[in-house]
């Protein structure tokens, strides 16, 4: 899949998935793996960088995690998100 053709609607106000405060490092390192679009990122110092603004929706990072790696998880707003572009 080519993901640069794919289109977003990023709803700026309210992020559909807030990452906790103090994630646990060792399910930070899953999540950098698992982000199909890359979006999670461990930097030097340990903490993560994270954006939702190409989240693919697949919940692979939901799927991983509880409320205590990130605090918000669910679908954009109706309107939002992203719409998938093949060809
Ligand atoms: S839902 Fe999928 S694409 Fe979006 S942040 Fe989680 S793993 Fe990445």
């Amino acid at each position: 899949m080519k993901l640069s053709k794919n289109h977003y609607v990023i709803d700026e106000n309210q992020p559909h998935i807030i990452p906790a405060d103090h994630p646990d490092r060792q399910i930070l390192r899953q999540l950098v793996n698992v982000c199909p679009a890359g979006l999670y990122q461990l930097n030097p110092d340990g903490s993560l960088s994270f954006d939702y603004h190409g989240c693919l929706e697949c919940g692979s990072c939901r799927l991983l995690c509880d409320e205590k790696t990130l605090a918000r998880w669910r679908y954009p707003a109706a309107g939002y998100g992203v719409t998938f572009r093949f060809g």
